[in-house]
């Protein structure tokens, strides 16, 4: 059934990308409007709350601000207009082998003298690894991340071409790294960043080094609403401009006819529309809203990418504080190797033996996450995408995690329990439509980055669109902010 109501921009998906562009295309004059399955915004970023705890359900670091503010900009507004921000210090804590923790500054001069007690010469080294880091992000940031690609010569354009031989995209993170640093600790400070990508050093390229300039230098920081704050902002934003939200509308169909979306179907029945900019996973978009002829990639496609690991997410909230913990605390005292093949042996997925994992404490910075004298705990342990993932398994791993940082943290944690959530592969599949349940999306492989990401603007259907971290630049909050601005900008110059 079509109800006749005609919406001149239809947006699929409320997660950042789908927010951001929907803010972005009204902010032009456009009549927007956003469709989502679930019953909040935010996509992965979405809130979940119970007994006065609150837990951002999906991202946690707030990194690359410069991203965030040339995002508001296009409104004429600031983050602190909607959040105040608190830069981490220390920006995170880690727990390596030989029951040695580490905390990780906001101050460099500290974290050369850390590098110092790992490696002789080692802060000398970070300082030159941060340089060579900078101008990677500095020549990312003006030459190829704003950017669309159509083709390979859109790529190589001048300014990259000048500068591409400083891009490393040719020789992994791993080899890099491994060549720079001798010490078990710096190689692993230095390439845990890449997790944010959702990649592992051996198959991420080099280029990706301008994360640890994100993360040493930009710094990490915390909205005090958590990221929910942020998603907020930008559904406050799209609703001044006059964006509708359709919540619990689920997207079943796009109907195209000569070439052109012109319907859109839901749940709660079809919408006429001018226009199509899909946010929800491109291979859930492709593969189950549109018929075959219209897709851009088809099955055979999908199947042969890498994909980005699925999570186990237990939000947990206690009754109690935990000192040993920081707002953000790694525990990165597994083997390395044998962890990254467990997650991406995508012929053999199986439940990590004794894998490295990470616990986020948000009522460390805003305790108003949590009741008072109590925390806010998320633990994240990456999956193989496409696990079997059974309730049974999820307890028996709880367990495991927890025992492990019980004995780590050296407190009881479970008997304090006020309340529990675990998130897994079969919700990611089913909330978010994931294909194989991945946290993310593609891995970025050097085959999978700019150009080689799927792309902005459908081969086929001439008025559909894509944003969010399947597109370029790809995966974590401030990519999804850039794609939607990509998007945006494409649209403005062909509609
Ligand atoms: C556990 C976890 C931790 C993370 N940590 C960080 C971090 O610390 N920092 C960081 O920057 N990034 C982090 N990320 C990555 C970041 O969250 C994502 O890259 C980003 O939020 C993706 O946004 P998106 O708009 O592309 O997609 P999504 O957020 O997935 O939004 C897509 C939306 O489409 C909706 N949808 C799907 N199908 C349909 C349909 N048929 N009809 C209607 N709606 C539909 C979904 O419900 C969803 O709301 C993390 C992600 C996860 C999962």
């Amino acid at each position: 059934m079509i109800k006749g109501d005609h919406v001149k921009i239809s947006i699929i998906g409320a997660g950042f990308g789908g927010l951001a562009a929907a803010a972005l295309l009204a902010d032009m004059g456009h009549d927007v409007t956003v469709f989502e399955k679930n019953d909040q915004v935010g996509g992965r970023a979405r809130m979940h709350k119970d007994k006065g705890f609150q837990f951002d359900m999906g991202p946690s670091w707030y990194l690359m601000p410069d991203v965030f503010e040339e995002f508001y900009e296009n409104f004429d507004r600031k983050p602190e207009d909607f959040f105040e921000l608190t830069r981490l210090d220390p920006s995170y804590r880690i727990f390596f082998s030989d029951e040695r923790i580490l905390d990780v500054h906001a101050d460099l001069e500290k974290n050369y003298d850390l590098f110092d007690t790992f490696e002789e010469n080692g802060g000398e080294k970070l300082e030159k690894y941060l340089e060579e880091a900078k101008k990677k992000y500095d020549l990312s940031m003006d030459g190829m991340i704003y950017e669309d690609y159509d083709s390979i010569f859109d790529f190589f354009n001048l300014k990259l071409l000048r500068g591409g031989s400083k891009l490393d995209v040719f020789r992994n993170l791993d080899s890099l790294v491994t060549k720079r640093f001798d010490s078990e600790e710096a190689r692993k400070i230095l390439e845990y960043s890449i997790g944010f990508l959702g990649g592992s050093p051996k198959i991420t390229p080099a280029i990706y080094q301008l994360m640890s300039y994100v993360d040493f230098i930009k710094g990490v920081w915390f909205p005090d609403g958590g990221i929910k704050a942020v998603v907020d902002s930008i559904k406050e934003i799209g609703e001044e401009k006059g964006v509708e939200f359709k919540m619990n509308h689920e997207v079943e169909k796009i109907q195209v006819e000569d070439g052109s979306a012109k319907v859109v179907k839901t749940n709660h029945g079809g919408y006429y529309t001018d226009l199509v900019v899909v946010n929800a996973d491109y291979p859930h978009s492709e593969l189950e809203l549109l018929d075959k002829e219209h897709r851009t990639y088809d099955k055979k496609f999908w199947k042969k990418k890498d994909f980005a690991p699925s999570a186990f997410v237990a939000y947990v909230g206690i009754d109690k504080q935990i000192d040993e913990l920081e707002h953000h605390t790694l525990f990165l005292d597994k083997d390395w190797g044998e962890n990254f093949d467990e997650i991406f042996d995508s012929e053999n997925p199986r439940w990590p033996k004794d894998p490295s994992y990470y616990v986020n404490v948000p009522s460390k910075t805003v305790p108003k996450m949590a009741p008072e004298g109590s925390e806010t705990l998320f633990i994240l342990v990456p999956l193989a995408p496409g696990l079997e993932d059974t309730e049974e398994d999820r307890e028996r791993f709880y367990n495991k995690i927890m025992s492990d940082l019980e004995e780590k943290v050296g407190e009881d944690i479970r008997e304090h329990e006020v309340t529990k959530r675990i998130f897994a592969v079969n919700d990611f599949r089913e909330d978010y439509n994931a294909y194989k349940g991945t946290a993310l999306s593609l891995v970025h492989t050097l085959r999978q980055t700019a150009l080689w990401r799927p792309r902005h603007k459908s081969k086929k259907v001439d008025n559909l669109y894509y944003t969010g971290q399947y597109t370029h630049p790809g995966i974590g909050v401030p990519m999804t902010l850039i794609s939607a601005q990509i998007v945006a900008n494409n649209i403005k110059e062909n509609y």
